[in-house]
């Protein structure tokens, strides 16, 4: 069993099937329009532009605010390394900021003193890069006035956290601009794609101009910048618009594991689920936080316990500040992300985790703290 494999059937094929024979192969077509409309409208945002990844989606974002050369971009230093390579990718450079414990998503004070820290000494700072981890959204209460205090505007990276709210707000609309991956392992895929949502037509005009080449509208090929080629394809399109239909069924089969998880571990001393009693997270992912010391065991060996069961588990991210590719940029660091990393591991979560399946996967976690116990 993988950690969060693809859901798709019948609903994805005759879509894609339909797309096909309806001659939209090509790059864009009405599939990807309205897939834009649909994933737009079900966020809340005034405008989307579907493109080839989230990665995409974030260096898109980035551009959008202004990152380049001579600036930094805020980000949190526990979360996929593809927040930190889209800043790379504009030529700012990433400054790492560490995680509260509870959520794993950014330490809001520490992100304060870090932007008054960068403002004294001179330093243009294009954005503040907020990821929902696992689902769970970041702080924006407290984290949208500290940002706003100090003018500099927020990207949102929803890359998990399609569909989840807080406060009743959908994730994607805290900041200027939200990000979503319909990567394969993620809540909606399209094997590979992403998309950016935005309120501000102009900006999404120009990140949309920006993913096909930065293309002019006249007959010839006419280029006044260097663009790229991320736009989403029709055919995947289609599968992003069955999946949207399923996307509340979907999040529903995440919470089911997550629910029983929590149930399997609520006796077990030492142990958490991280981000929980955040009822908005679309449970995306569910990882268990492990004190070894209460536990008796490590999280790493039921990791090996599920490996031997054929059953997929995986560390929580390697912080970026610890990463050989990010090491040498400035980081604003506690520990706790490093604590993450050595103490939790996510479990599989996927929303194919039902029936059978599931009772071999929680069979198996169950025989685990049977033994330890
Ligand atoms: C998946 C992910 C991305 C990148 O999305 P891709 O579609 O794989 O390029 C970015 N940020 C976070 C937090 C992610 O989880």
């Amino acid at each position: 069993m993988h950690l969060s494999p693809p859901d798709v059937g019948a609903a994805e094929e005759a879509l894609v099937v339909a797309a096909m024979r309806s001659g939209w192969v090509a790059p864009t077509g009405p599939d990807l329009d309205a897939f834009e409309r649909e994933l737009a409208a079900r966020v809340g945002c005034g405008h989307a532009v579907g493109v080839s990844s989230g990665t995409a989606a974030l260096h898109l974002a980035l551009l959008g605010v202004g990152a380049g050369p001579g600036s930094v971009v805020v980000v949190p230093t526990l979360t996929f390394v593809a927040t930190a390579n889209a800043v790379t990718y504009t030529g700012a450079e990433p400054v790492f900021v560490d995680c509260d414990p509870a959520t794993g998503n950014l330490d809001v004070d520490l992100l304060s003193d870090l932007l008054d820290d960068l403002t004294r000494r001179g330093r243009r700072v294009a954005a503040v890069v907020a990821v929902d981890l696992n689902g769970t959204c970041a702080d924006y209460d407290r984290l949208l006035p500290a940002c706003a205090a100090a003018g500099v505007p927020v990207v949102e990276d929803s890359a998990q956290a399609l569909g989840s709210t807080s406060g009743g707000r959908a994730a994607g609309t805290f900041g200027q601009f939200g990000v979503f991956s319909f990567n394969g392992n993620k809540i909606l895929t399209t094997s590979s794609g992403g998309m950016l949502v935005c309120d501000d037509p102009a900006l999404i005009a120009r990140a949309r101009q920006l993913s096909t080449q930065a293309r002019e509208p006249v007959a010839h090929y006419e280029h006044r910048e260097v663009g790229f080629n991320y736009r989403l394809s029709n055919i995947l399109a289609a599968l992003g618009r069955a999946q949207l239909r399923r996307l509340d069924a979907m999040i529903e089969r995440r919470r089911a594991v997550r629910e029983r998880y929590a149930k399997l571990f609520a006796s077990v001393p030492g142990t958490r689920i991280l981000g929980d009693g955040h009822p908005g997270s679309n449970c995306w992912l569910t990882s268990l936080v492990v004190e070894p010391a209460a536990a008796g065991w490590r999280a790493d060996e039921l990791g090996g316990h599920l490996a031997a069961h054929d059953i997929e588990s995986r560390p929580m991210f390697k912080p970026m500040h610890q990463q050989p590719a990010h090491l040498h940029h400035h980081a604003a660091v506690t520990g706790a992300a490093d604590r993450l990393f050595a103490t939790s591991i996510s479990l599989p979560s996927g929303s194919t985790l039902v029936g059978t399946t599931a009772d071999r996967v929680f069979g198996a976690v169950e025989e685990f703290l049977t033994r330890r116990r």
